[in-house]
């Protein structure tokens, strides 16, 4: 979605209020598509003194495949948003937390989807507990244990049990 931002640069004081839904669900990142469900995006863009802000937070779900054990789930992502827009920079070193919309379009679609991916997070668990998968056989640990289990014999005690032998 792109916004004109024609009036709002113009009229000091003026508030937009913004309520937006997001469909991301054909984004591909790391392999998968991990925004299933929509995103909210619920904030404003606002001329305070000729500044003029876009804030708000965006709200959605991330899912992925869990980093141990493989199961697909989903985990809450929200990620406040504020940026400053303005038609042009005036010290070129100064770009963080500034959106140039020189044209005054904003396409807030991609401001939303980078902030997503930029939040994503570094970890993902289905579990804080998820047990992963047996190293020799590959079974789920979270839905038992497996067979293998009782073979798996530390090496010193697999020596000493040769000695015996
Ligand atoms: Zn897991
Ligand atoms: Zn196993």
């Amino acid at each position: 979605m792109v916004i004109d931002l024609g009036n709002i640069f113009v009229a000091d004081g003026s508030v937009v209020p913004l309520n937006l839904d997001f469909d991301f669900d054909d984004v591909e990142y790391l392999d998968v598509y991990p925004f299933k469900e929509n995103a909210f995006f619920k904030g404003n863009i606002s001329n305070r003194a000729g500044v003029v802000t876009l804030e708000g937070c965006v709200r959605c779900s991330y899912t992925a495949p869990c980093d141990r054990c493989g199961e697909i789930c989903s985990e809450p992502l929200c990620v406040d948003i504020e940026y400053t827009l303005v038609q042009r920079l005036e010290n070129d070193d100064e770009k963080d937390g500034f959106i140039v919309v020189s044209d005054k379009q904003l396409d807030i679609d991609e401001i939303v989807l980078s902030d997503l991916i930029l939040n994503v997070p570094m970890k993902h668990l289905c579990d804080e507990d998820c047990k992963g998968l047996c190293m020799s056989c590959g079974a789920n640990l979270n839905l038992g244990e497996c067979s293998c289990k009782n073979d798996d014999i530390d090496p010193r005690l697999a020596a000493l049990k040769e000695l015996l032998d």
